[in-house]
């Protein structure tokens, strides 16, 4: 059967070459990097060495970089550890309504410890107004954080703009950019944030590790607490091979930026037109051009998400309805919701994200694939379909 992997969004297949970078660092070299002996010094080297490589693909100082497990790590560290060193008086958050749930619920666990969280909310493409956080910023408020890009709908935000709002105002910033690192630049003096997240998973490198930015001056309390790694913001012994590897992808992905972003662009713009001339009632959802490169989402009205993920499944596709992390949950997504969208709209939304191996083959069988099956699913679904007379009857009325 075809295979046709449009979910990296989700997580990207381990490069190769990452790969093989990695491998003596779960064979020979397993070293701990606290140990004064050259077993350990050679593991340390291999950290420094990918800190820089990491510190320079976001234009940052090697000691701004703190190696974390995962991006959701990250987004913690940065939300929580920022509002803990917050005095009594500047306990006002805010997030914008469309955040990772890393970020959400990051913010949520400091209510009950008095903090006060607000959602900034976004217009009918999953876009943050800078006026809109310029207005919600009070004297209390500590920290704001919004994404770079959005992960179910693509959405570009606003983050130097906003950045700037921050700094006159004197509030800490955080930009998750999880889903842009590695495709478009992410420079944070361009920004001009003082936190911003990454994955390696991402960016085709190993799943379970991470970086937190954090600009120097940037009050952090560490949520792992143990020895003295990462400079006392993340104790626990460093993840070696995972480290290397996501150095690895990061030095592939800085090679291939912009051209892989502008081929992953002009072939979405391509799938994108082609699916909405071949589904009836299909709609692109979030930003027609501020959106990320391989990121095409669509509503396919009176159509279930669920019922199309199986049945493209079926055909040997895969995509999916939003976050990979909230795929099992019953509820619709917080995103579609933020964008004005009723609990049914919410529950037909479907994400296809593109990578560096998709190809326009791919995307013309997924075309043909989509075609058919949303046809099918609301053949079975329609309660009623007209009659000779152009009378509506219930599908299941027998025809007299
Ligand atoms: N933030 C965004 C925007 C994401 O898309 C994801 C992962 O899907 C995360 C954070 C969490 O990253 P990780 O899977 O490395 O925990």
């Amino acid at each position: 059967m075809r295979a046709v992997y449009l979910d990296h969004a989700a997580t990207t297949p381990v490069d190769p070459r990452v790969r093989r970078a990695m491998e003596p660092y779960l064979k020979t070299e397993y070293g701990n990097p606290s140990s004064l002996h050259r077993w350990g010094r050679r593991a340390r080297m291999a950290i420094d060495a990918a800190r820089e490589t990491v510190a320079a693909a976001l234009n940052a100082d090697p000691a701004e970089i703190c190696f974390v497990s995962s991006g959701t790590e990250s987004c913690n560290l940065a939300i929580i550890g920022c509002a803990l060193k917050a005095p009594p008086h500047r306990r006002h958050i805010l997030v914008s309504a469309v955040e990772h749930h890393c970020v959400l619920h990051a913010a949520e666990w400091l209510v009950p410890l008095g903090y006060t969280v607000e959602h900034i909310p976004v217009d009918r493409y999953g876009q943050v107004d800078p006026d809109a956080v310029r207005a919600r910023i009070r004297d209390e408020t500590w920290l704001v954080s919004i994404m770079h890009a959005n992960n179910e709908i693509g959405t570009l935000q606003p983050v130097e703009a906003i950045a700037r709002i921050c700094k006159e105002r004197g509030v800490w910033f955080h930009v998750d950019a999880v889903q842009t690192f590695g495709l478009l630049p992410v420079d944070v003096e361009v920004i001009g944030c003082d936190l911003l997240s990454v994955s390696a998973h991402k960016v085709y490198g190993p799943k379970g590790v991470g970086a937190l930015y954090v600009r120097a001056m940037t009050p952090l309390q560490p949520l792992m607490v143990g020895g003295g790694q990462e400079r006392d913001r993340r104790a626990g012994t460093e993840n070696v091979a995972g480290i290397v590897g996501f150095a690895e992808a990061v030095k592939l992905a800085q090679g291939m930026l912009p051209t892989e972003a502008e081929r992953q662009t002009a072939l979405r713009d391509e799938f994108i037109r082609a699916v909405l001339q071949a589904v009836p009632d299909a709609s692109l959802t979030g930003h027609p051009t501020e959106r990320l490169p391989g990121n095409a989402h669509f509503r396919f009205a009176g159509v279930p998400s669920d019922s199309l993920l199986i049945a493209l499944d079926r055909a040997g596709i895969a995509a999916s309805s939003g976050a990979a992390c909230s795929a099992g949950s019953l509820e619709p997504s917080h995103v579609l919701l933020a964008l004005g969208w009723d609990e049914t709209a919410a529950q037909e939304g479907v994400r296809f994200t593109l990578g560096r191996d998709t190809t326009w083959d791919d995307l013309a069988y997924t075309v043909e694939v989509l075609r058919q099956e949303v046809a099918r699913i609301r053949a079975t679904r329609s309660p009623a379909r007209p009659t000779a007379g152009g009378r509506a009857v219930s599908q299941k009325t027998p025809l007299r």
